[in-house]
């Protein structure tokens, strides 16, 4: 059946009246409980400042556990020229050993994973990238939230946002009707920029060239999956195997034979704190808006049927996978790029690849521009210099023309190239956490966000323990 279709005409019909029922009030109200969103209301809720987090779904950890999304990539330097031939299959082989640029609430987070058996303990042998079990992150994120006493909201979808002289309102949906929840300020971590378009932020969308963005993906896990087996096919088939990816050849047997047809030319997938099962993220949606409902809606169409292709090509033909079974895919379609927000500062590909540093940096980064062509094969990858990283600024956190509201996560202000960069999960709860304890700052001292003094923020980070130079 296909999905409902883009309506032809821009008729609309007035929504009936309705009065919001005010939910609760608060310093910092965090929208959206992804990286971003627990970086931010944990920072903000150990600088003193009383958080809510809201969320549309019923559980924290955005793409990570809504879209299977995993492993979180490295929080180090890449130190290429100590690359070791040894590095663990399934991990990336070219991070090598390297300096700590992210901590904070990210090594936190990492460390109750690793104790409740929930991930991989990052090390050189993993490119320090850490594999963990999604279900297992439901519980640690629960736990962080309970233990800085951040209100959360879940089954709420935001809305609209109102700036008063008193208040900064954000507007939700849920099944209880129309609610608001009234703060000091708000940190949007929707991943979209909703509540900054809400409060008439400008954004840019895509590439320059045509506004197409990366790609979606739904990701899956497999279960079952003998390494042993798998390992024997690369050791006999070197050339068909590079870290996390390739099977090339057995990709192009089965596109021949008429039994896959996916836009992508090889396999990734990644190890899992299960020695049986892996992660799989090969699929790949072009052509399609995360914020149109009409496109979602045939992402998730196709995304699934690639799924079911997949996981056939790797029961058919690759060896290890005779008797894996899908475990599951994800709850929705992972939506890797939509709006960027235009903040007081644009960060650019060049910045990243010339590792640029700013006075008011409240993150860092080392990860590569990763580009997944929007257009269908291929994937542009730019490393940085070894052993560098780069830095995010608190302006690129501050969308003109707001003054209660900072975004935080993949919807920051930068560039199409420098987004692909920052977009992944470390750097999104390095930034929340950057954003938070901007917004407590503000909050505390009843102050605009662009009055807090960045030199008070990065005070703050580094009692937090973040690392900022
Ligand atoms: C296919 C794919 C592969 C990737 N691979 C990796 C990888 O291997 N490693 C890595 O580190 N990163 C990877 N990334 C990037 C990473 O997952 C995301 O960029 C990152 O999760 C962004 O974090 P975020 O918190 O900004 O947004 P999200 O993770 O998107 O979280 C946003 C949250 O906000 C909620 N929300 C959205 N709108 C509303 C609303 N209006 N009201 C209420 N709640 C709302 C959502 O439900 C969600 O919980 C990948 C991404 C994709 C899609």
């Amino acid at each position: 059946m296909p999905p409902l279709p883009p309506p032809s005409s821009e008729t609309r019909i007035p929504l009936p009246p309705a009065r919001a029922l005010v939910a609760g009030y608060t310093d910092v109200l965090v929208v959206g409980a992804g990286p971003a969103g627990i970086g931010a209301a944990l920072g903000a809720a150990r600088s003193g400042a009383k958080v809510i987090l809201a969320e549309r779904y019923g559980f924290p950890g955005g793409s990570a556990t809504v879209a299977l999304v995993m492993p979180f990539m490295s929080g180090h330097t890449q130190e290429s020229r100590l690359r070791q031939s040894g590095v663990e299959i399934l991990y990336p082989t070219d991070h090598g050993r390297g300096t700590r640029v992210i901590a904070g609430v990210f090594t936190d987070v990492i460390e109750r994973l690793v104790s409740l058996g929930g991930a991989v303990p990052p090390s050189e042998m993993t490119g320090f990238v850490t594999s963990f079990d999604p279900e297992i992150l439901k519980f640690v994120l629960a736990d962080l939230l309970d233990d800085s006493d951040v209100q959360t909201i879940y089954h709420v979808l935001a809305t609209g946002y109102i700036q008063e002289e008193q208040y900064t309102t954000v507007f939700f949906q849920s099944k209880s009707g129309p609610i608001a929840i009234r703060a000091h300020c708000v940190v949007d971590c929707t991943g979209d920029g909703d509540i900054a378009v809400f409060a008439g932020a400008s954004f840019d969308y895509g590439r320059n060239v045509d506004h197409l963005t990366q790609p979606m993906t739904h990701y899956l896990r497999m279960g079952c999956f003998e390494r042993t087996a798998f390992m024997d096919y690369v050791q006999k088939n070197p050339s068909q195997w590079y870290g996390v990816l390739g099977l090339w050849e057995l990709l192009q047997k089965a596109t021949k034979e008429g039994t896959l047809n996916i836009p992508r030319e090889d396999i990734l997938m990644f190890a899992s704190p299960h020695p049986q099962e892996v992660s799989v993220n090969s699929t790949r949606i072009t052509g399609v808006s995360g914020i149109d409902i009409f496109d979602l809606s045939r992402a998730e169409l196709e995304g699934r049927k690639q799924v079911r292709e997949v996981v056939d090509f790797l029961k058919r033909y690759v060896p290890g996978f005779n008797d894996a079974y899908l475990i599951q895919s994800g709850v929705q379609v992972g939506i890797r790029e939509t709006r960027r927000i235009i903040g007081d500062y644009i960060l650019s590909g060049l910045d990243i690849l010339n590792t640029r540093k700013f006075f008011d940096v409240i993150a860092r980064s080392t990860y590569p521009i990763d580009i997944h062509n929007p257009k269908g094969k291929g994937t542009r990858l730019e490393r940085l210099p070894d052993g560098q990283s780069y830095d995010i600024p608190l302006r690129c956190l501050q969308p003109k023309g707001c003054s209660h509201l900072l975004v935080a996560g993949r919807c920051i202000s930068g560039t199409h190239e420098a987004h692909s960069s920052y977009r992944v999960m470390p750097v999104a709860i390095a930034t929340g956490q950057g954003a938070g304890v901007c917004a407590a700052l503000s909050a505390l001292n009843k102050c605009a966000t662009r009055d807090v003094d960045y030199k008070e923020v990065q005070s703050e980070l580094q009692n937090q323990k973040a690392i900022l130079w």
